[in-house]
């Protein structure tokens, strides 16, 4: 049994404090009777109803991917190109991403149904390390390694490394490899940040998220979370 709120939640219908204001406006429905207290529980046996549609109720799953390049960052595409989720097969549950990757960008990517999870972790304030290694076309002077740290406005928003760092150069071919670490997760940013330096992204990977990372991965392989490392996320 768990908080009608929670199942609300994690179903994706919103956050869990605009679930219990759902409930309180009686727009819940719990086998077919409007509930309003909010210590409610339910089973996964029990039919729950929001403005009368039915909660897709699901186990949640969790699944690390190593997504490879040249793949979208969402459930379905349009046009037909591979999506993250093509790499998970025979999993009934509908995933989406936490988040998203370039097309163009390989690495971490976490693929959930639980929605409440989902939103949690894409909050700003959760301030999660998301580690990039950069392979970039130039090589940045300590100057401009400086200003990725402390931070610039582009197109009116404030982008800013938490941590960089130059791993290796190639003088002949002028490029570096570099370690940049983000809590924010702006659309683009890494690219964003590089371009307005003049020193423009090659390649792109995200390494770690948080304390989780790619070891004993290649690209197009996924692994289940553990059930500890959900808890430790959440
Ligand atoms: N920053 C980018 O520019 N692209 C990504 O995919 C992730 C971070």
């Amino acid at each position: 049994m768990e908080r009608l709120q929670k199942v609300m939640a994690q179903a994706g219908v919103a956050s869990r404090r605009k679930s219990e204001e759902l409930i309180k406006a009686g727009r819940v429905k719990v086998n077919n009777e409007t509930i309003k207290e909010l210590g409610t529980k339910v089973s996964s046996q029990d039919e729950v109803e929001v403005d009368g549609v039915p909660l897709q109720r699901e186990a949640p799953v969790y699944f690390l991917l190593y997504k490879p390049r040249g793949v979208i960052s969402s459930a379905k595409d349009d046009r037909g190109r591979k999506v993250v989720t093509d790499y998970i097969p025979d999993i009934e549950q509908r995933l989406f991403p936490v988040g998203r990757l370039d097309y163009d960008t390989s690495g971490l990517i976490l693929l959930t149904n639980d929605g409440e999870f989902a939103n949690k972790l894409m909050h700003p304030k959760h301030k999660i390390d998301k580690v990039y290694i950069i392979k970039s076309r130039g090589i940045p002077t300590r100057e401009q390694m400086k200003q990725l740290k402390q931070g610039m406005e582009i197109e009116g928003e404030f982008f800013k490394a938490e941590d960089v760092r130059i791993t290796s150069t190639d003088g002949k071919k002028n490029t570096a490899i570099i370690q940049m670490t983000l809590h924010q997760g702006k659309n683009r940013q890494v690219r964003k940040m590089f371009d307005a330096l003049g020193v423009p992204v090659d390649k792109l990977k995200r390494e770690q998220y948080g304390f989780l990372n790619l070891h004993g991965l290649n690209a197009g392989d996924f692994r289940p979370l553990k059930p500890h490392e959900v808890k430790q996320l959440r």
